[in-house]
């Protein structure tokens, strides 16, 4: 049985600081992607998303569907520097919608309301308490559909090859970012 950690629902308060211990960023390539979150991380960079690919973000086909994650070296983040001793990301401004939402993990593409709560954070339970990020989860919610609503049209309903589709995704939405 597939068992969730701690759910949070619209009106909760979690109390949560970030102790800056860099766990969420050092557990290997599990962050997965839109084509939006890599758009923007290659206009942070002044990069064409094309130079990412391989590097910093690689994808995986499951049922001719590629899905795109960071990148880990040695269990790592690519993305993830030691600043002074602190784990730090270097692309923190344009970091990933997930990356942005965790501690708080979306729960289903349709649900709005609740969300699971990581227990490997140990800045959970820890200072203020405050609202969960509604609002990212509400645009990442959005970028999500977009993104696999058009690959799914293209690979399965226009017949192109899965990483074609991919390139073809990425192109459009980067040249409207
Ligand atoms: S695991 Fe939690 S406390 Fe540690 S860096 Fe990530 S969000 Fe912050
Ligand atoms: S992109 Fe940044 S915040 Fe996200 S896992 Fe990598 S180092 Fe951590």
């Amino acid at each position: 049985m597939w068992v969730f950690e701690l759910i949070t629902k619209r009106g909760d308060k979690v109390k949560f600081t970030c102790l800056r211990c860099g766990k969420c960023c050092s557990s290997g390539p599990n962050v997965s992607l839109t084509a939006s979150d890599i758009c923007r991380i290659a206009k942070y960079l002044s990069v064409n998303w094309r130079d990412l690919a391989g590097k910093y973000v690689y994808a995986i086909i499951a049922d001719y569907i590629p899905i795109v994650v960071l990148r880990g070296v040695n269990d790592k983040c690519v993305f993830l520097k030691y600043v002074n001793n602190t784990p730090t990301c270097i692309i923190y401004p344009a970091r990933p919608m997930r990356c942005r939402l965790y501690p708080f993990l979306p729960i289903a593409p349709g649900e709005n309301s609740k969300l699971e709560v990581s227990a490997r954070c140990p800045g959970i339970g820890r200072g203020d308490i405050g609202e969960p990020p509604w609002g990212i989860l509400e645009e990442y919610l959005k970028e999500v559909k977009n993104h696999y609503t058009k690959l799914y049209e293209l690979i399965f309903i226009k017949g192109i090859e899965p990483l074609k589709a991919l390139e073809e995704l990425l192109d459009t939405t980067c040249s409207l970012k």
